[in-house]
């Protein structure tokens, strides 16, 4: 007998879900691996991998409703993927395609060379629209488009309902990098994505475009989805045609509610847009996208660990990361502010504050995350210049000051003009200020505009605008969606 092995990455959900196709017959094992390696790189955290195993777990039931068995595994994959073959020579291996970190990246080039030499055949299915080697990027918007037009798989169609082979399953207690607790973390599992995506499409997103970039909005109106695209515990092809199927129903009678539904829509499309960056130049985690602004910056173990325990004495940045502490995300502007803040303020090298970042992120995704990172560094060379001024986003998007008491209860009584400006209390009115009060540990306009000085200095050198061009022929986005 000749068995085939489907092995569940980041793509933990039953519905849409190509590696399942060919369940058709006896041969199939279905597998999980857990890694504990993986869960020591710097990047990966408690938090994620609770989230990955409830979303295992609802995998399991809902494969066995449907008489599929999957075998949890624990240990390096290379060496159960050949105990597996000294047990049952199996001769295809079927998973997604995985655009990962350096780690996996590294995982699945050990595990191409052991497949090539036990002649087993591994059949990747593409991530929506991220494409492998060697590709025309001037097309590559309109293939993705296709992609996510394609009809559902309706996978029921193609199980033949018979039994799988079982094993004993491993869940070895894992050791994490970081353990930070995260007491609000959204919960895993392909049940709550679809509970999101209705309740988003049904009214919570009316207002998205709107209130998407204050944290005391977003929280309710973004679609809170990123987790569970992260984890693959819903198909993006999925979310993406029932939002244009609701655009299509209300374009006449929610004008408001149709050009959310839009920015909501381009965001799937940008997801992509982003992983692909990474599949075609994995280095992008390491290395700055223009070499000239490698080692520019500092790895000021004091700064950093202010500013990602929210303690640099800028109220909103800090209710920003304590919130991104306890919740497990936060909204796409205070991720940005929080990253320009360690990048120009802090002047911390974007790979020495990116991991820990990461790492508080349920939703790590790092095609998107380092790309990001890169962005609001100012590495890449072809994006704007964007430093947000906290003190300005403190008044914009919080002008009550709301989401600071919140988030540092011990703020409370303390004046709105002060938690917003922190920079000009005066000696009098320090004395009245609570014992857990923090002077901010940078002058915001004078590191701005150092900043500013270095990265456009930088700019302005001869071969940078070189570099520029080759990096928007291989990165940049062609169309607008
Ligand atoms: C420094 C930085 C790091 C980031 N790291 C991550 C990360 O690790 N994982 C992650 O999923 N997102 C990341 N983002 C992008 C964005 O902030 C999150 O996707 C978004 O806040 C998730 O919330 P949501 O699901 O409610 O998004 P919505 O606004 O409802 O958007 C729907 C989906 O579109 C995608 N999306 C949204 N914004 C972007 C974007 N700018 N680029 C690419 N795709 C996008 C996400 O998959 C998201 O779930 C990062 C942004 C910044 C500035």
């Amino acid at each position: 007998m000749s068995y085939q092995i489907h092995w569940f990455k980041k793509n933990l959900r039953f519905q849409d879900n190509e590696i399942l196709l060919k369940t058709n017959n006896s041969s199939s094992i279905l597998i999980y691996i857990i890694e504990p390696e993986l869960w020591l790189q710097k990047d990966m955290s408690q938090r994620q991998w609770e989230f990955i195993w409830e979303s295992v777990k609802l995998l399991k039931t809902d494969l066995a409703k449907h008489k599929l068995h999957l075998n949890i595994l624990s240990g390096d994959a290379s060496e159960i993927f050949q105990s597996l073959h000294q047990k049952y020579s199996f001769t295809e291996v079927i998973s997604e395609q995985e655009t990962g970190i350096h780690w996996t990246f590294e995982r699945d080039k050990k595990l191409k060379s052991l497949f090539k030499d036990l002649k087993i055949k591994w059949v990747e299915y593409p991530y929506f629209g991220v494409k492998r080697g060697k590709h025309n990027r001037d097309h590559w918007a309109g293939s993705i488009q296709q992609i996510l037009k394609k009809p559902l798989i309706n996978i029921e169609k193609y199980i033949d309902q018979s039994e799988i082979l079982n094993f004993d399953e491993h869940e070895k207690p894992i050791n994490f990098y970081d353990k930070t607790p995260c007491p609000f973390r959204q919960k895993g599992g392909s049940h709550q994505a679809h509970d999101l995506l209705e309740t988003f499409l049904e009214s919570r997103g009316e207002n998205y475009q709107r209130e998407m970039s204050s944290p005391i909005t977003a929280e309710h109106s973004c679609s809170r989805l990123s987790p569970h695209f992260a984890h693959g515990t819903l198909s993006l092809r999925q979310a993406f045609q029932l939002a244009e199927k609701k655009r299509f129903e209300i374009q006449s009678t929610n004008k408001v509610f149709a050009k959310s539904i839009n920015a909501f829509l381009s965001r799937l499309y940008w997801r992509s847009h982003f992983i692909q960056k990474l599949e075609d130049e994995p280095s992008i985690e390491l290395k700055s996208f223009i070499p000239l602004y490698d080692d520019i910056r500092d790895q000021d173990e004091e700064k950093l660990q202010s500013w990602i325990k929210g303690e640099t004495g800028i109220p909103f940045i800090d209710a920003c990361m304590i919130y991104l502490r306890n919740h497990g995300w936060i909204n796409f502007r205070m991720r940005a502010m929080l990253a320009s803040f360690a990048a120009y303020n802090l002047w911390l090298d974007w790979r020495y504050y990116a991991p820990p970042l990461a790492a508080l992120f349920t939703d790590f995704e790092p095609g998107i995350h380092y790309s990001q990172i890169q962005m609001q560094s100012g590495t890449t060379g072809i994006n704007t210049i964007r430093m947000y001024n906290p003190y300005k986003q403190s008044e914009e998007q919080d002008p009550d000051a709301h989401f600071i008491i919140n988030n540092i209860p011990g703020y409370k009584n303390v004046p709105k003009n002060l938690l917003h400006y922190p920079e000009t209390v005066t000696p009098f009115e320090l004395q009245l200020l609570p014992p857990t009060w923090k002077s901010p540990i940078v002058n915001v306009s004078q590191s701005s505009k150092k900043a500013k000085d270095t990265i456009y200095g930088i700019r302005k050198m001869i071969n940078h605008k070189t570099l520029a061009k080759s990096v928007f022929l291989k990165h940049g986005s062609r169309k607008s969606h």
